[in-house]
């Protein structure tokens, strides 16, 4: 007998030939799709059936590159500031104030936000991780596991310390906001072993992609972590079969001596098809090529970009290479909302204007990125489509809306008229975890999570006495 059925509606399976079935229907057991095709060709026997007539049915996005915690700093101090700026003014000093209890109500806010704009799949760069006890760590992928997302978790990994440079640049940045309390440049690091030995036994603790959870070492950034915890983050992920995740060339080409960062990489062996590097703006002709040659995955964040102002990421030239990419919205206190559909309209959109030239990354194609090609970025090729065998991430759309009516071809309405506010009903990992548009798996109204969060965050906002 058949778990769930999902019947009625326009099914679009991302299939390699993208098929849509006009009337069509998915059949889930186990956690996996078991049939998907015309509705009279699906069994209509199931222990319960969810009627998806007037929607769209398509594959969990996949959001490649986020951070989490600063959840709880939305709107806050976003304004007129570069990256450095944003980093060590706002960002850290809120965050770092945070008690593990605030972090796990961010993480549940976050992936009830996430799954209910039909976000099955998130990557999380958790850039402020303290080795030496992990509990909020272990609390925050708990929260996940309860919400009932699939997390990976990017371990950050600090282990170089700040040089002198580094330092004159911060007391610089720093000199905006004095009345907050800093962040030391040193806060997070930690020697090399001590992180590399702590992602691995977290790796055998929690990394357990069947129920959810997927542990990675992240390098957080290529200034900030030496050569050895490079290579030994791409070696922690060969051995475990996991992938590697880093922030690379968001505002620099050259974020370490004279080579470029992808330059760089290369030569150490940080290139290869187990590493997802974040943002990419500040890239060459030359980097470009060899991120195709190794078959390196890249997350765009072009919403955060945009709002940083740090550049265009040169996607247009990455997708003619064959780079597999997927798309992220990285801080939420940048993006603003999680709302990767709305973030699919301006990949379709921007680049075009960018480039004075209406064909380039065409509807189906950024659709592709929050998708099957998220979802080999991350190498999770049993996600990203409905096919037989993949994991059950299902997400329903409602179409009958007058922004998305009429909707000749389903893909171009979604991409230029979709938002996450429009999924009805998502499933992931075969679990019915959003219904009629809202939350079904908290353990509290949803009404109390989104009132526990606005008078935490002006706690916080008010402790650190962010502006
Ligand atoms: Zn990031």
């Amino acid at each position: 007998m058949t778990d769930l059925l999902l019947t009625g509606g326009r099914v679009l399976t991302q299939d390699e030939d993208r098929t849509v079935y006009e009337d069509g229907a998915v059949a889930i057991t186990d956690g996996r799709i078991d049939a998907v095709g015309p509705v009279e060709e699906v069994t209509s026997e199931a222990n319960r059936v969810v009627d998806t007539d007037g929607t769209a049915v398509v594959p969990g996005l996949v959001n490649s590159h986020v951070h989490v915690s600063d959840i709880l700093l939305r709107g806050v101090g976003a304004t007129d500031r570069g990256l450095y700026d944003w980093l060590f003014n706002v960002k850290q000093p809120g965050t770092v104030a945070m008690t593990t209890e605030e972090h796990v109500l961010a993480a549940t806010l976050y992936a009830v936000e996430s799954l209910e704009a039909g976000v099955t799949t998130f990557v999380e760069n958790a850039t402020e991780v303290r080795w030496g006890s992990l509990d909020t760590t272990e609390a925050k992928l708990d929260a996940y596991t309860d919400v009932g997302v699939r997390a990976i978790y990017g371990a950050g990994i600090h282990d170089l310390p700040a040089d002198e440079e580094f330092l004159a640049h911060w007391t610089d940045v720093r000199a905006r906001d004095p009345e907050t309390p800093p962040v030391d440049p040193d806060e997070f690091t930690v020697e090399t072993e001590t992180a590399l030995d702590g992602v691995e036994r977290l790796i055998e603790r929690r990394h357990d992609p069947d129920d959810g959870i997927s542990i990675w070492p992240a390098p957080v950034l290529v200034e900030g972590t030496t050569t050895e915890g490079l290579q030994g983050a791409y070696e922690v992920a060969t051995r475990h079969d996991v992938m590697t995740t880093t922030h690379v060339a968001e505002a620099e080409i050259q974020e370490r001596g004279p080579l470029s960062s992808v330059e760089y990489l290369n030569n150490i062996g940080y290139l290869g098809d187990r590493a997802l590097l974040g943002h990419c703006v500040k890239v060459t002709d030359r980097d470009v090529r060899l991120l195709a040659r190794t078959d390196t995955r890249v997350a765009h964040n072009l919403r955060a970009n945009m709002r940083l102002a740090t550049g265009f990421a040169p996607v247009v030239s990455m997708l003619e290479a064959d780079i597999t990419m997927g798309v992220g919205t990285d801080n939420p206190m940048l993006g603003d909302a999680i709302d990767l559909l709305g973030d699919t309209q301006a990949v379709a959109s921007v680049h075009k204007g960018h480039h004075r030239d209406p064909g380039v990354v065409p509807a189906q194609q950024a659709f592709d990125m929050v998708t099957r090609d998220a979802a080999r970025a991350i190498d999770r090729p049993d996600l990203g489509t409905l096919e037989v065998g993949t994991r059950a991430d299902v997400v329903a759309v409602g179409m009958a809306q007058p922004q998305l009516t009429p909707s000749p071809d389903p893909v171009h309405a979604l991409v230029y008229g979709g938002h996450g506010s429009d999924v009805e009903t998502v499933v992931c990992d075969g679990e019915l975890v959003v219904e009629n548009g809202q939350i079904a798996t908290l353990d509290r109204e949803r009404s109390e999570l989104l009132a526990d969060a606005e008078t935490t965050a002006s706690d916080i906002v008010e402790r650190v006495g962010l502006v």
